[in-house]
């Protein structure tokens, strides 16, 4: 069944969001804007409406997204008091997005608009998630790529949830899952985690990912080991198992140590010589229960800022917005 019917919407035009999370991409928004506005003009039933969500930037973004909004009634943005970071900027993008659908796409065009209709279609075929695989990644230092590479098959094995490979966040999303990433607040946040885990029905159509068309990589290597470390403590509970298990490990080899040094000083009543091997024994295993205390303590801190239940981001302005 075609989804019009589903939704009731047979004789309206189905509303498309295209959200964008900005960080000083000020070069980027016009051609952005015109290449969406292309794709938008050759699908006759899908209405359009341009979403950006300015993160705090300190260029001239914010004011490049107003001259356009100002002329253009599909274009919106809420703007962030500070930079709350890419995800928070995703999350308040999804919070206000009005679509039947919600595209999500990078301001720096490494993203193609051109491949939307495609995922429109896998959307009408009944797929309420459908993301754009990358098969080739252009500008791209070996570095990130093989990083990226290992920290996706990593998180596969840890993680209780299964997210595709070699995604990055462009993506469209249905209501249903749109809906249910609503009620998903935590502080320390993975939206690529959290639409895997949300469910529905998901699949991937592939494309080549562009080189940035301006500007520089907001992820630094910081930024991308805190979101990896994020992901991995936001849907694996295994580096705790593995505290347990290394603490039955030790256990045991000390028991028989214990044994080895009762059974030495009965049959050949001498003590063992050893201080050297005590020492350093005892010094490498303070060491590494100091790291897994550190590793209890990143989950208790997790906790801690969960449980402040500050705001996820602050709106210091908006325009086109329903309510805030
Ligand atoms: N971004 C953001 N807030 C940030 C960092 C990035 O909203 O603190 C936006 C950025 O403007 C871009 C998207 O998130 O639209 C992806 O960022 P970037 O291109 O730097 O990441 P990469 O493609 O290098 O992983
Ligand atoms: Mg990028």
């Amino acid at each position: 069944m075609p989804r019009q019917e589903i939704t009731g919407k047979t004789n309206k035009k189905i509303l498309c969001t295209v959200l964008i999370p900005v960080y000083n991409e000020q070069y980027n928004i016009e051609p952005l804007i015109t290449r969406v506005n292309e794709v938008f003009d050759k699908l006759a039933d899908v209405a359009v409406e341009i979403f950006f969500v300015d993160d705090g930037s300190t260029d001239a973004s914010l004011a490049v997204i107003k001259k356009f909004a100002v002329n253009y009634e599909s274009i919106k943005y809420i703007s962030f008091s500070r930079n709350f970071g890419h995800e928070f900027a995703t999350t308040a993008g999804l919070d206000f997005a009005r679509g039947d659908i919600v595209i999500l796409i990078d301001a720096d065009l490494q993203d193609p608009p051109e491949i939307i209709p495609a995922m429109i279609e896998k959307w009408r075929e009944g797929f309420n998630v459908v993301y754009a695989r990358r098969s080739v990644r252009h500008g791209e230092s070996l570095y990130k790529k093989l990083t990226s590479w290992i920290f996706y098959r990593l998180l596969n094995k840890l993680a209780e949830i299964k997210i595709p490979l070699d995604t990055g966040d462009f993506r469209l999303m249905d209501r249903n899952v749109v809906d249910s990433l609503k009620h998903c607040r935590e502080r320390n946040r993975f939206v690529r985690g959290m639409v895997a885990w949300v469910g529905f029905n998901q699949t991937d159509i592939t494309y080549d990912r562009a080189a940035r068309l301006s500007g520089e990589t907001k992820y630094s290597f910081w930024k991308l080991l805190v979101l990896s470390i994020d992901a991995i403590l936001g849907f694996s509970h295994l580096p705790l198992h593995l505290v347990s298990i290394f603490g039955i490990i030790t256990t045991v080899f000390s028991l028989f140590i214990a044994l080895l040094v009762v059974m030495h000083k009965l049959f050949f009543g001498l003590q063992i010589q050893g201080y050297a091997l005590v020492a350093t024994g005892l010094f490498s295993f303070f060491g590494f229960i100091t790291f897994l205390l550190g590793i209890i303590g990143m989950y208790i801190g997790r906790m801690y800022t969960q449980l402040q239940m500050r705001p996820l981001y602050i709106v210091k302005e908006s325009h086109g917005i329903d309510q805030l």
